[in-house]
């Protein structure tokens, strides 16, 4: 990997099938970034841990993630992609940060919030320091870009302050990382049913899995709340229609939605054809990736051969900035 090319890090949660969020929020942009830039990308197994202790499915999940992102177009041999318990250097660094952490800041983060919310019984201090762990995960690579969605918003901010904070105190050794969309708004694909976003585990009759079938993926779509269609010409869209709108944004041609949005706005807009329109775009966008999944995870060994690999390349990149680190905190008696 040569020296010149600017950073970039970013991880998925092996916690279960990867949906049309990460596809748009994250995968899109690390196959176009793999190209320009210098590329971490990892299974966040570590993160799991917080919300998922039942390790029963992990090593299964970690392979569907990694075979996932490969079938998206991500190619191991241009990128690092590799497990993030792999790469020991990650802890240490978290121990670090831990200690530059408050806890007031910590308590303010909003999907800790909302996780103590949905696991009362296991509010652990892991799920307290998960921005503090994410932190550790892209500063380990003095990465400067973050390909993320939007819901990861607040960490990047508080991956800034730690970083900056660690800098004033020790001297300079941190870029500032920031969340990365080629200079448009951070992605968010909202769920079927409008009522949040799409979800690996939650909602999942309103979320499209990379992994679905046509027959669901037509089910998931044709299920979607419409109404009578809009009695005044130009009218303003419900927000449930301006959903269908924006997931065919995703994946139809431009042709097809204007023609839809032309019979919206003089009222002649039928939903059912609409929702059929994008039932088949959905399909067929979904459809290749889900067989080439299939054919990479029959391969073990390649997915072994993998993590190997980008463990190697993930790890000399963080062995050169412990030493820094070591160097900059002093510990280097
Ligand atoms: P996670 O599934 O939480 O491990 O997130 C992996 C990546 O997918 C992160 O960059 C998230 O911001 C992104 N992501 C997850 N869900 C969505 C969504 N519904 N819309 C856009 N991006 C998402």
């Amino acid at each position: 990997m040569s020296n010149q090319k600017e950073i970039v890090m970013s991880g998925i949660r092996p916690t279960g099938f990867l949906h049309l969020g990460n596809y748009f929020g994250a995968i899109r942009n690390y196959v176009r970034m793999q190209e320009d830039f210098e590329c971490y990308f990892m299974v966040a197994d570590l993160h799991s841990l917080t919300t998922h202790p039942d390790t029963k499915e992990l090593k299964e999940n970690v392979h569907r993630v990694l075979a996932e992102n490969i079938a998206c177009g991500l190619d191991p041999d241009k990128v690092a992609l590799y497990c993030q318990s792999h790469v020991y250097e990650t802890s240490e660094l978290y121990l670090y940060l831990n200690m530059l952490a408050y806890k007031g800041e910590l308590e303010k983060t909003v999907t800790f919030k909302d996780k103590a919310r949905q696991h009362p019984d296991n509010i652990n201090a892991g799920l307290l320091t998960y921005p503090v762990l994410q932190t550790a995960d892209i500063i380990l690579h003095r990465a400067k870009y973050v390909p993320v969605g939007k819901d990861q918003e607040q960490h990047l901010e508080m991956a800034r302050n730690f970083a900056n904070r660690f800098n004033h105190r020790y001297g300079e050794v941190f870029p500032e990382p920031i969340a990365f969309n080629y200079n448009q708004e951070l992605v968010k694909v909202p769920s079927l049913d409008g009522t949040g976003k799409m979800s690996k585990s939650e909602n999942q009759m309103a979320t499209l899995y990379l992994a679905d079938e046509d027959d669901m993926i037509r089910k998931k779509v044709m299920k979607t709340k419409t109404d009578g269609g809009p009695t005044a010409p130009n009218s303003p869209k419900p927000d449930y229609i301006e959903n269908i709108f924006g997931l065919m944004k995703l994946v139809s041609n431009e042709e097809v939605i204007n023609k839809f949005d032309n019979d919206y706005n003089n009222c002649s807009i039928r939903y059912g054809d609409m929702k059929k329109q994008l039932a088949g775009d959905m399909v067929n966008f979904i459809a290749p990736i889900r067989s080439k999944v299939n054919a990479i995870l029959a391969d073990e060994h390649y997915l072994k051969d993998v993590m190997r690999k980008g463990a190697e390349k993930a790890r000399a990149s963080a062995r050169a900035t412990m030493l820094l680190v070591r160097e900059a905190i002093g510990l280097n008696y």
